[in-house]
């Protein structure tokens, strides 16, 4: 009998399943299917009696692996219990090699426990380390560092050799920070002295590790005797070097990806090893699927059309059997705020008229700092939303300061979690101190935490340094006493105490202000989460699972790799409108999808569109945002937009022209002359002229649903000390204006 896996399954999508024994290419279009293959192709292969711990599989959030987990025991349930499903390493490439390296760092000279660094900790340390070689910051600005560090990193060169290879060198110097070489190699020093390892170490070290240990290699060569790639065109170079070694014996890789998908260009993702992965694996088979079952026939027709612009495309058609599907919108709006107020609108009419829940609708975005106008209208109107930002629970400075209290417990080498605590909350150790022991420390080649000793040592006569020092080793005492708690103590239980005895309990119950009381319920929801993970050990542990207590450092492991996409919501707190930019939007899919601001230099963004290459990657983040929609998008512009303080005028998106005029509803812009144009013509100023059609507008739509305000509630019209500024919403009647 066939397997009820391979029921609802497409011939092509079938015979991708079937194929689970061979290496396979599943190339295919936006919502054909891909993700829903690779789910049926592990269910399918457990069916044949492949053991859950002998399959890899990557996926581009944690989140995705957890439900596709959920999905796959449904699909099995009597081959496969929940328990069993853990079995599988499933995951980003980032958990799974934290995972792998937590087993054998020791092995590349990094402790077992070592601490993850991330984006802001890296900063930190770049900051540091341009301080004490006395170069100028505005030269060598840590993002600018931090970026390049990465690239390095994801290409896999190592600060040796890109020391050893002049090329570098003179780019830097073209760069204008020929100290580039050095600061890396420091950086990586001091990762390593600190016990650290930063989010791309996690690749790079993974790498050393297969190449360094044969042994280890083979160990994981031998379990791992499946391996499966969802959104393979994102993978870096580094991520494919993995996969390689990984695979070398069985070569049993399935990759499945969408080149005209591949946004990810700028984390050295590369589009290459997806075009090159015939050359390979010569045996691999390759799948094409070309369905659509996600969107109506005009959305991903539209789509087609944009994305034929690119040259650089593997040859595929997606068509879709669906229904033909409303035509695509195009809501034009004089500034960022009325924008706001339009789509907001038209996405309540849409979701009341259907009869629909909030959270089949997403409203998209290029950057994330256009979701305050659109916050604010959906507060405005009451509507119910779900943001996803870069800035996440963990970013917030009380939990960072818990964290880093948890983190020195775990590694006392870790320098940036010493350094970001051991004046917090204020115990009198003054910066001259933690520079004096970052110097000890420097001269010794030792971390913070061990220079301290030294620092104890040094004879003092003056008083005050002594008071100082006795400060500095009653901090020192107090890690340790929570070193002491951890080993005795629950995961909770020790959170709590890390809470009380730092002193950050007291710190803002004093306070007493509403920042104070939202960091408190951060703090107590961090506490929760400690809760939680135990219990959910517990729970699998009870569940006949052969697992160890749950313990801090796995706890703080799953905090440091969780990102934004991977909050849980609580059930039934989930009917929400979902507001996130575009790359955080792959993968997923909503009825109604509303994509903002699509103007030039936004989206196009301006930095992307200053090569073809960019401009091409921007084109395609474009056709995964459009592909993102089941039922109906909608685009939005808006004429002016508020832009470091300032009101700038902006143009249409090109791609909104690119876009075949048989899937719009009406030409874009049709019938609206550029406002500087008219403005000109008729002799005012182009914010007179914005004025004067605002009025006309206003008019035009009295009376209607809405009550469109051109300034917004809190924006100064004009900007900095403008001649509009200061303009508020009005409540009821005609807009006024400064
Ligand atoms: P993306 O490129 O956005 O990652 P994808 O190729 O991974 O998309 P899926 O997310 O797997 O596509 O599927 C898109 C939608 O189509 C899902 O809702 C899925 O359930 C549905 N679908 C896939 N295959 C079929 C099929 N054979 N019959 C009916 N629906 C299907
Ligand atoms: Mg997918």
């Amino acid at each position: 009998m066939e397997s009820p896996i391979l029921q609802g399954l497409n011939p092509a999508q079938r015979a991708a399943v079937e194929a689970y024994d061979s290496a396979s290419l599943i190339i295919a279009g936006a919502g054909s299917g891909k993700t829903r293959v690779l789910t049926s192709r592990i269910a399918y292969m457990i069916q044949k009696g492949i053991k859950p711990k002998n399959i890899l599989a990557t996926t581009f959030t944690n989140k995705a692996a957890q439900e596709m987990r959920e999905r796959i025991v449904k699909m099995i349930p009597e081959h496969l219990t929940e328990g069993q499903a853990r079995h599988i390493w499933m995951g980003t490439f980032h958990s799974i090699f934290a995972r792998i390296l937590r087993t054998d760092a020791e092995r590349i000279g990094f402790p077992a426990n070592f601490t993850i660094y991330d984006a802001s900790d890296a900063k930190n340390l770049i900051k540091t380390i341009v301080k004490e070689l006395n170069l100028a910051d505005d030269k060598y600005k840590p993002n600018t560092i931090a970026s390049r560090i990465s690239q390095a990193k994801n290409a896999l060169v190592t600060p040796g050799a890109y020391l050893a290879n002049s090329a570098h060198a003179t780019e830097d110097r073209r760069a204008q920070i020929p100290e580039f070489g050095n600061i890396y190699n420091l950086y990586c020093q001091r990762c390593k002295h600190n016990g650290a390892m930063d989010f791309d170490d996690l690749l790079l070290q993974t790498n050393i590790l297969l190449r360094d240990c044969p042994d280890v290699l083979e160990r994981y060569q031998e379990q791992f005797k499946y391996i499966l790639v969802d959104e393979y065109q994102d993978t870096n170079y580094a991520q494919y070097i993995i996969v390689r070694r990984l695979s070398q014996h069985h070569g049993k890789v399935c990759v499945v990806g969408d080149d005209a998908q591949s946004i990810y260009s700028f984390r050295g993702a590369k589009i290459e090893n997806i075009l090159s992965f015939q050359r390979d694996y010569p045996e691999a088979k390759v799948f094409k699927l070309e369905q659509n079952y996600r969107s109506t026939r005009t959305i991903v027709e539209a789509a087609n059309s944009v994305i034929v612009h690119n040259s650089r495309r593997m040859e595929k058609r997606c068509f879709s059997e669906g229904d033909e599907g409303e035509k695509i919108r195009v809501l034009k709006a004089y500034t960022d705020r009325e924008e706001a107020e339009l789509v907001v609108q038209d996405l309540r009419d849409k979701v009341r008229a259907t009869g629909d829940a909030w959270n089949e609708a997403a409203i998209l975005y290029r950057t994330n700092n256009q979701s305050q106008a659109l916050e604010e209208s959906l507060r405005r109107r009451g509507i119910p939303y779900r943001i996803y930002k870069g800035a996440s629970f963990y970013d917030r400075k009380e939990i960072k300061d818990m964290l880093a209290y948890i983190r020195l417990v775990v590694n006392p080498r870790d320098d940036e979690a010493f350094r970001r605590i051991v004046n917090y909350p204020a115990r009198g150790i003054g910066d001259t101190t933690v520079l004096r022991i970052a110097q000890l420390a420097a001269e010794r080649g030792v971390s913070m935490w061990e220079a301290v000793d030294a620092l104890v040592a040094e004879p003092v006569s003056d008083p005050v340094q002594r008071t100082i020092v006795r400060k500095v080793a009653e901090f020192v005492a107090l890690i340790r006493s929570l070193s002491l708690e951890r080993a005795q103590k629950g995961l909770y239980d020790f959170g709590m105490e890390v809470a009380s005895r730092s002193g950050i309990l007291a710190l803002f119950r004093r306070e007493n202000s509403p920042e104070a009381t939202s960091a408190l319920d951060n703090i107590e929801e961090l506490l929760n989460s400690m809760q939680l993970f135990k219990e959910q050990r517990d729970a699998e542990i009870r569940g006949g699972e052969e697992l160890g207590e749950a313990t801090v450092e796995e706890w703080l492991q799953s905090v440091t790799l969780t990102t934004d996409m991977d909050k849980k919501e609580d059930a039934g707190d989930d009917d929400k409108v979902t507001l996130m930019t575009v790359h955080s939007a792959k993968g997923l899919e909503f009825k109604y999808v509303y994509i903002v601001g699509m103007e030039e230099n936004l989206f196009p963004s301006q930095r992307a569109a200053e090569s073809p290459e960019g401009f091409e990657e921007e084109r395609r983040l474009f056709y995964v945002a459009l592909t993102r929609a089941k039922c109906s998008a909608v685009l939005s512009y808006a004429e002016m937009r508020f832009k470091w303080g300032n009101m700038e005028f902006s143009r249409p998106s090109c791609f909104l022209r690119e876009i075949d005029p048989r899937y719009l509803d009406g030409a874009v812009g049709a019938g609206q002359t550029p406002v500087r144009e008219e403005a000109a013509a008729g002799g005012r100023t182009a914010l007179e002229e914005l004025r004067r059609r605002f009025d006309v507008r206003y008019q035009q739509r009295a009376g209607g649903s809405g009550n469109p305000s051109f300034g917004g509630a809190k924006s100064s019209f004009g900007g900095r000390g403008g001649a509009y500024s200061g303009g508020s919403r009005p409540e009821s009647g005609a807009p006024s204006f400064g």
